[in-house]
């Protein structure tokens, strides 16, 4: 599965903004700074598709690029990938519901289209309360969630296969889920990138 073109669609800051259409949507959230612009960029192989937000605490947005892949008959595929706001800025308030505004809550119980979340976590640290609420409440609320490590090049191979076992165990993922198996992503040198792009694949095949 390759991406042969990305393209910005539309900007939304509230529900009567989504676009039109029947486009299955893949979101990516993290943390501000998780390196999720980085990585949209990266996977997309498009420099300057995403843009990091800047100041934070500014207003929220959603952003969606339109996807164009290409599977190994040559058939087409299109998705919108959704681009949501980075959370974590606030010292208070780090429970899942206060991370967000309504206008994001309302995105994740709204979208029937949206397949899959990819959930950023830094593979350097243990994740924060913010990335364990965050997870819990995607999961409970009935979404399906690939977890992605970013910024994998930045430690030995040995830490991430560390790392992405501690983050396992805080973020209580279901051992038995068989889509439970974390993504080490580097935007630097590419690696997880095909595991990814083949995780988005199955899912909109699905
Ligand atoms: P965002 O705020 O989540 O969109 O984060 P950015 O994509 O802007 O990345 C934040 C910082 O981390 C920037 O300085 C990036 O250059 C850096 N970064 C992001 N991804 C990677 C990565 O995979 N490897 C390395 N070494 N640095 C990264």
């Amino acid at each position: 599965f390759t991406i042969i073109n990305a393209s910005y669609a539309a900007t939304a800051v509230n529900a009567s903004q989504y676009p039109e259409g029947e486009l299955a949507e893949i979101a990516f959230i993290g943390r501000s700074n998780v390196g999720k612009s980085s990585l949209i960029n990266s996977l997309c192989r498009h420099n300057g598709l995403a843009r990091t937000s800047g100041t934070p605490g500014k207003t929220q947005t959603i952003n969606y690029f339109k996807i164009t892949g290409k599977l190994s008959d040559q058939s087409r595929l299109e998705f919108m990938l959704v681009d949501l706001p980075g959370y974590g800025y606030a010292k208070r308030a780090q429970t899942a519901r206060a991370t967000w505004s309504k206008f994001i809550e309302e995105y994740w119980l709204n979208s029937e289209r949206l397949k899959l979340v990819c959930q950023l976590i830094d593979v350097r640290h243990p994740p924060m309360e913010s990335d364990i609420n965050v997870y819990r409440w995607l999961i409970e609320h009935g979404l399906n969630v690939q977890v992605v490590a970013t910024k994998a090049d930045k430690i030995t191979r040995g830490r991430v296969a560390q790392h992405v076992q501690i983050i396992k165990k805080d973020i209580k993922m279901p051992a038995l889920n068989p889509d439970s198996q974390i993504i080490a992503y580097s935007a630097v040198n590419g690696t997880g990138r095909d595991e990814l792009l083949d995780v988005i694949r199955n899912i909109l095949l699905k």
